[in-house]
């Protein structure tokens, strides 16, 4: 299934989108804690507005250099283990939503990610367990201001600032992760061309790891990490992230 939380001007509402990705079929509550009941109305989706497929309840983790090509770009080494940092949710934004550059930096970069969400509470999940609490998977833009990353040590700004986490379109539940190509385009020109089958860390390593620091309440997001071709992005540009078989995510930037 695709979910896919959305308004028409009302209060948020979740839905099913179709194969095609043109329809939108609203369910009666959030799918994270109740069972999918449809209303019987449908949309078209250019008609409403997506939003965010998921507000991270408590927390997106977000994992550094874990494509091996990246870390190499960026001058490191892939870390033996998953390098781990905290985006808060106030940092998330949906497709469409303009990423705002404030003037605290002058140096963002774009990072096209696969993203998993988390459907259940859990922790200290085995890697073969993991499927069990896995709600699905979305696109992400990890957005950095390379600036702060550098100066600041810790990543909190670099990474966390608002609208630096925007996520969607939809959530895809059905997916194997371990293949997927993911494309990242600058105002339409191709800049990152990876797959997900070069994770240094894969996705059941990932969850698993992170579950034995954090509980993982539904809803949480785990960013995978980006790989090769980053670079900087200036207001007036957009990105678009595309994953198979979960669609694209693009956002405008805009200076505060
Ligand atoms: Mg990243």
């Amino acid at each position: 299934m695709r979910i896919a939380r959305f308004t028409t001007g009302d209060d948020p509402a979740y839905g099913l989108v179709d194969a095609t990705g043109t329809k939108i079929a609203e369910i009666t509550g959030d799918p994270l804690y109740t069972k999918i009941e449809l209303t019987g109305t449908t949309h078209a989706v250019e008609d409403v507005r997506l939003l965010a497929p998921v507000i991270p309840r408590s927390k997106v983790i977000g994992i550094g250099r874990n494509y091996a090509d990246h870390a190499a770009e960026m001058g490191n080494e892939a870390p033996a283990e998953p390098l781990m940092f905290l985006i808060p949710n106030t940092a998330v934004v949906g497709p469409g939503d303009p990423v705002v550059i404030p003037p605290l930096t002058s140096e963002v970069s774009y990072e096209g990610e696969l993203a998993v969400v988390i459907g259940r509470l859990c922790k200290d999940v085995e890697p073969e367990e993991v499927s069990k609490v896995i709600f699905g998977y979305t696109c992400a833009n990890d957005v950095t201001a390379r600036d702060l990353q550098r100066g600041d040590g810790q990543w909190a700004r670099a990474k966390g600032m608002d609208t630096f986490c925007p996520l969607g379109p939809w959530i895809e539940t059905d997916l194997d992760p371990s293949r997927l190509s993911l494309v990242t385009r600058l105002d339409g020109e191709v800049v990152q061309d990876g797959t997900t089958a070069d994770l240094v860390h894969g996705v059941a390593a990932l969850v698993s790891y992170a579950s034995r620091a954090f509980t993982l309440l539904p809803g949480d997001v785990i960013l995978t990490g980006t790989p090769a071709g980053v670079g900087p992005v200036v207001a007036g540009q957009s990105v678009e992230v595309e994953i198979e078989d979960i669609g694209v995510l693009s956002n405008p930037f805009v200076a505060r």
